[in-house]
């Protein structure tokens, strides 16, 4: 001490003076930044593994199948149950609870600034037969970030909302995404008047709901009250388990078009027709099938297409087929490249008309714009993921989901987590517990660096 002290001068003085004011703030920042609670570039959980296995498994009771999964459509008592048990976690994680006129199920934490709200969550209805990931992970993930904040008395500047988007399969009404939908002002009243297979509308359902069905748009959310809208999910494909990766950064949910294609040939005598006379509409149709299949492998990327099925008039063994319907669907992150593949298969199906002796036509029946994620949002995720030491992949979703509807009104992000083999609404749908707990994990640290980053003036 002393030695040093004989050997001090101004200019060391002020060197460990600056060493320690450096030190002190790093302490500071240290025990006030939530991420670095447990040190810097910690890898120590925040969520509670456990506990969100508790609550999976649970929820899982609710329209569990005998064969596993379960059956848990929207809008069904089965539904109506799991609701309950999930209002009452969200009650426990010190939430605001309430439900919005399209039924979506909502829990508040308020923030320390006046700012608009950092969106969260996903689903719980299944469809027919499904698996215990599609849209629970996101939910319970969800709710344990939510309670993990609260164990740590975390503030933050937003308000925190969790979210259980109402019937986002869709498989009660024919209508997907429908919570998330009124939402975001797609849908409006003329869903209304639905009826389901027991002649229940949708007014019906929501008034069980506690919700008065004239207050429907009531659930829109304006433009500029949300600072964003995060989302886990099971990858419901294959590439991050093929890979081994944990954490999927999604860069936007692909946009579809889908044509149904009639292709117009001559019924005619099987037996004396000639071959060289003939209008088989079959024959054209098979060839169109594989040129929709031999121009989506012509690109390179992650684009898909498919004919899913083929309608064949008369239908006859000993009739020539003098008419076949199928359809074709196009599937992409980037819209312009949906419409070029689109350009060649038509080229292609022209050639075919001519080679076949046929008339192929095409109407447009269903159009969905790719939702790009966030560049922020997905920078954010992968720092999350980084922090903890865990890998990632790039990726889009090739399914639908709510945060495309959300992306119309707000920034958007979405974060993967592996299904076992890419198998999804199935009973043997998979993700593991640690896939899962590394999900909300990142969840819980993308909220905390959004909530720092966003709004900053
Ligand atoms: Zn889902």
């Amino acid at each position: 001490m002393s030695a040093l002290h004989s050997r001090t001068t101004g200019g060391h003085v002020y060197r460990v003076a600056s060493i320690l004011a450096v030190a002190v703030l790093w302490i500071v920042s240290f025990a006030t930044h939530p991420l670095r609670a447990h040190g810097p570039g910690s890898t120590k959980f925040h969520v509670d593994a456990q506990r969100l296995q508790g609550t999976l498994e649970k929820l899982s009771e609710f329209g569990r199948n005998p064969e596993g999964g379960v059956t848990r459509l929207g809008f069904s008592e089965t539904d109506l149950a799991a609701r309950e048990y999930v209002s009452a976690l969200m009650k426990q994680a010190g939430l605001e609870v309430r439900i919005d006129p399209a039924g979506n199920l909502i829990g508040r934490r308020a923030g320390s600034e006046n700012l608009p709200i950092l969106l969260f969550g996903s689903h719980i209805d299944s469809v027919l037969h499904g698996g215990n990931f599609d849209g629970d992970v996101g939910s319970m993930g969800a709710i344990e970030v939510m309670r993990a904040l609260k164990d740590g008395s975390v503030k933050t500047r937003h308000p925190l909302e969790v979210v259980i988007w109402a019937n986002e399969e869709g498989n009660h009404f024919g209508l997907g995404t429908l919570g998330s939908g009124v939402a975001a002002g797609v849908l409006g009243p003329e869903i209304l008047k639905r009826k389901d297979e027991q002649g229940l509308t949708l007014a019906d359902w929501l008034h069980r709901y506690g919700q008065d069905p004239s207050h429907l748009t009531d659930a829109r959310i304006s433009r500029g009250s949300l600072a964003g809208f995060l989302e886990l999910h099971i990858e419901q494909g294959p590439n991050l388990d093929e890979h081994s990766i944990p954490i999927g950064v999604v860069q936007g949910i692909v946009g579809l078009k889908g044509w149904q294609c009639v292709v117009t040939g001559f019924a005619n005598h099987a037996g004396t027709t000639p071959m060289n006379r003939r209008k088989d509409a079959l024959a054209a149709a098979s060839k169109d099938v594989l040129i929709v299949r031999e121009v989506v492998r012509a690109e390179s990327g992650r684009q898909v297409g498919t004919v899913g099925y083929l309608k064949v008039d008369p239908g006859a063994v000993n009739v020539i087929p003098g008419r076949a319907e199928f359809p074709v669907e196009l599937r992409d992150l980037d819209a312009t490249k949906i419409d070029r593949m689109w350009v060649r298969i038509q080229e292609r199906f022209k050639e075919t008309d001519q080679e076949e002796n046929v008339e192929t036509r095409c109407t447009l029946l269903e159009d969905i714009d790719p939702a790009r994620a966030d560049p922020d949002f997905q920078s954010a995720v992968g720092d999350a993921a980084k922090s903890l030491g865990l890998a990632t992949m790039a990726l889009p979703s090739g399914a639908i989901q709510d945060a495309q509807q959300i992306a119309k009104i707000a920034p958007m992000g979405m974060i993967f987590v592996p299904s076992r083999d890419g198998i999804s609404h199935n009973p043997k749908e998979f993700t593991s517990w640690q896939d899962i707990a590394n999900g909300a994990e990142v969840l819980y640290r993308v909220v905390l660096l959004l909530d720092d980053q966003l709004n900053r003036n």
